[in-house]
């Protein structure tokens, strides 16, 4: 893997565009409320990060992480909570930010999960969504970008733990 290099597939400034508008649609659909933000781990810190930026509500942030691929590029099958929130969400409009809708069986599990906790409210904001590998039939409620079937990285999401501080979305090609 050491001869791969990252190719930009959706640059730093599409994405801050984007982040914009989804910002303005969540501002305005919560508008006078307030909003727990659930960031999923690890892929989805820097969307999470510029997404509340703009966001003009009253956020409270938590965290929460399940594992998925491991450390390679097809999905096991099953998700495990590995981190869980610190606060109760009964009662609260619950926005769970993921960086990538695949499959969609982390979001499934995730919001199976979330449900049991009666909240008042749960959306769910992507920054990116393969339609091509899609099962679990999750609507999202506010998606950055729709995208191939291409296994990518940067800007969160990693290829073996590697790649997440790339400010955009790429894809690994054969180097030089
Ligand atoms: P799903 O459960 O929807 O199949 O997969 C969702 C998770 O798989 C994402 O949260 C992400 O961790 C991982 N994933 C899916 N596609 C990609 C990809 O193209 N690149 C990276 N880095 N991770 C991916």
């Amino acid at each position: 893997m050491e001869n791969f290099s990252p190719d930009v597939l959706i640059s730093e400034e599409e994405i801050a565009l984007r982040i914009d508008a989804l910002a303005k649609a969540i501002s305005d659909d919560f508008a006078g409320q307030e909003l727990v933000v659930v960031c999923v781990l690890k892929g989805a810190f820097m969307f999470c990060s510029d997404l509340i930026k703009k966001i003009e509500l009253p956020i409270n942030l938590e965290f929460i992480q399940v594992s998925s691929y491991g450390d390679g590029t097809t999905s096991s099958g099953s998700i495990e909570l590995k981190l869980d929130l610190t606060g109760s969400i009964a009662g609260k409009n619950v926005l769970m930010v993921e960086d990538i809708v695949d499959t969609g069986l982390t979001i499934k599990s995730l919001f199976e999960i979330m449900e049991l906790r009666k909240p008042k409210s749960l959306k769910l904001a992507s920054l990116l969504f393969k339609p091509d590998r899609n099962v679990h039939k999750m609507p999202i409620d506010y998606l950055g970008f729709e995208i191939e079937d291409k296994f990518v990285i940067g800007y969160g999401l990693d290829y073996a733990g590697r790649y997440r501080e790339l400010p955009y979305v790429g894809v690994l090609n054969a180097g030089n």
